[in-house]
């Protein structure tokens, strides 16, 4: 039998790779984005008591309304939106559902998405998993600057979609209120979709404000905006999310998100219903972060490695350049095998394999362990 892959230039992720290979190493695991700390106590607690209490089955299509409602009053305090938890808010399987749910819902064959390199690794596969076509405007080193009059020339009648991602993995860089004006001014009086992936919102340092889509209600009107629980509340592997967007677009949204997985997991909603109603864990996340993110600094100083900015997300990028010539995939495996620590080449996150020499290291870990990780990196 003859297979014809859709996806014939995809491997595994480079997140099971790596984190595959620390694993067999034991080495300390700064590759793949998780913390290595628990949820809160009481948010598990409700967890447990809402499985007692019988929420095991599926919960609505969209998601639990009272968590729906709970999202609502977040963004009407965070972002100034007034959004309906009834028919502009869809609860996920976590970021990654939401964004191939938007691409799936949209994206027709041989549509053009642009795409803002380095990305997280799941947008390509999911353009072209639906027979679209990604469009690269490529970002460098050291600043991973966005040139919109250059994204602005990639715009053609075929174009569908543009996704962007603030903060941005692996870049760790943000868009401000200059870039989303200037995402307003090009997609003006065009059909183009905004997938604004927002997953690291509360990850932001040093002052800076979130430029969410649903700030500006214009851009918002042709926007779906990506979130993620397990970024905020420390537990990835609850695996959800949720999506928002006008009605209109999340109607179609949920006829795929529907047949995709049809609802996210129930008792984790009910207890994010619960937690959410008592309103502030999230706003200590920038300077808890921030915190890490210095502390790591601090730990690398004594390495040879040069760390580049980071204003958001969990993710620290050094390079390593003046180091050695090896291509990031190989320095990376051996920085594993051979350091102890395990950390994600950045040309996995470029289509062509950009390879400028950077790693991306995860902050979203404990004391002690970015304190072994700077020790066994000063040996380098
Ligand atoms: N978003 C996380 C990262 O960039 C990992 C997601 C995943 O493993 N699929 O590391």
């Amino acid at each position: 039998m003859h297979i014809e892959s859709k996806l014939p230039n995809v491997g595994t992720t480079i997140f099971t790779v790596m984190s595959g290979l620390a694993n067999q190493v034991g080495a300390i695991n700064l590759s793949q984005g998780f913390p290595n700390y628990n949820p809160s106590a009481r948010l598990q607690q409700l967890v447990t008591e809402h499985m007692a209490n019988g929420d095991n089955q599926y919960s609505p299509m969209p998601g639990l309304l009272s968590l729906r409602e709970r999202i609502a009053e977040k963004v009407a305090h965070m972002y100034g939106a007034m959004v309906s938890p009834d028919t502009e808010i869809t609860i996920t399987a976590g970021g990654t559902q939401a964004i191939f749910c938007v691409i799936a819902a949209f994206v027709r064959p041989g549509d053009e998405v642009i795409l803002l390199e380095p990305c997280y690794d799941s947008y390509r596969p999911s353009v072209e998993t639906v027979g679209g076509v990604a469009v690269v405007h490529s970002l460098s080193a050291p600043d991973y600057q966005v040139d919109w009059s250059e994204v602005k020339r990639l715009i053609t009648p075929r174009t569908r979609m543009l996704c962007i991602n603030t903060p941005q993995n692996p870049t760790g860089t943000i868009l401000r209120a200059s870039d989303m004006a200037a995402i307003n001014d090009m997609l003006r009086g065009t059909d183009v979709l905004l997938m604004s992936d927002e997953v690291y919102e509360h990850l932001i340092y040093d002052g800076e404000t979130h430029a969410s889509v649903l700030r500006y209600p214009e851009l918002y009107a042709r926007s779906l905006a990506i979130y993620s629980f397990g970024k905020t509340y420390h537990n990835t592997g609850w695996k959800t999310g949720y999506c928002i967007a006008p009605p209109e677009l999340t109607r179609e949204f949920r006829k795929v998100h529907q047949f995709n997985v049809f609802s996210a997991n129930h008792p984790m909603q009910a207890a994010f219903a619960d937690f959410m109603a008592e309103p502030g864990e999230y706003l200590g996340l920038p300077e808890f972060y921030q915190q890490k993110r210095d502390f790591f600094l601090q730990a690398m100083a004594n390495t040879r490695f040069k760390p580049l900015h980071c204003a958001g997300t969990y993710f620290q990028l050094f390079s390593y350049g003046h180091l050695s010539d090896e291509p990031d995939l190989d320095f990376c495996k051996r920085l594993t095998t051979e350091f102890g620590v395990a950390a994600i080449p950045v040309s996995s996150f470029y289509s062509d394999g950009k390879d400028e020499k950077v790693i991306r290291l995860c902050f979203a870990k404990t004391e002690d362990l970015l304190e072994k990780a700077g020790k066994l990196l000063e040996r380098l």
